[in-house]
């Protein structure tokens, strides 16, 4: 019992640090996305084929969490992103003070979407509100398609699923079907995206989708 309370007075701590980052957010009209999935599943690739594909037209930056390195951070600055590197240590997650910290280093002025590069992980970050507007999951083909039944609360967690590296699927045993059904069990209301960061199958509609949720926040 003692342990559930500790538990509950992290969260709710971590969720009054949230109510305020997502405060800082909103009044600069910057739409925030928490990015998730397991290691590899592709969460910086992504990112890097969004920069070049959004140059010029939505300004955006990144938060990068991660153990240890930035090199996620230098792979997307390459891009001429604006980007920000945090090192968790051990920490199996980002929680809302690291972001509340990291905006005291990180310009938002100027910016209409930020991601949060979460680290990668299936359990831990599901749980923890950064104060973003939303949050999305990527599934890579190779993890097998059994992690919507095995990881159900990140998958209830995020209104959007990207199924990446849909060009390995004639390699590995991933039955899309199957998941495009169990995800549908555990959100109904959700939209599910596949593409291919390697070929580029896909990502005209992972752009609309941004385009789409940035001209709904500024309206
Ligand atoms: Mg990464």
């Amino acid at each position: 019992m003692v342990e559930i309370k500790v538990l509950q007075n992290v969260l709710k701590a971590n969720d009054a640090i949230a109510a305020e980052n997502r405060k800082r957010f909103k009044e600069t009209g910057v739409y925030v996305i928490d990015l998730m999935s397991s290691p590899g599943a592709g969460k910086t690739t992504l990112l890097e084929q969004t920069a070049k594909r959004l140059a010029g037209e939505i300004p955006f930056g990144v938060i990068e969490g991660d153990l240890a390195t930035a090199a996620d951070a230098e792979r997307v600055a390459a891009h001429g992103v604006p980007v920000l590197q945090i090192n968790t240590g051990k920490g199996c997650h980002l929680d809302a003070n690291q972001i509340h910290n990291a905006l005291q280093h990180f310009d938002l002025e100027g910016l209409q979407l930020l991601f949060i590069e979460n680290v990668g992980n299936l359990v831990c970050p599901a749980e923890f509100d950064l104060g973003q507007q939303t949050k999305v999951l990527i599934l890579s083909t190779p993890e097998g398609d059994d992690k919507p039944e095995k990881y159900p609360v990140m998958f209830q967690q995020c209104p959007t699923l990207v199924i990446n590296k849909i060009d390995l699927l004639p390699y590995v045993p991933f039955d899309l079907d199957k998941v495009r059904a169990l995800v549908r069990k555990i959100q109904p209301e959700g939209r599910i995206l596949e593409l291919s960061c390697s070929t580029g199958e896909g990502m005209d509609a992972w752009i609309d989708f941004l385009r789409d949720q940035v001209s709904r926040s500024v309206r």
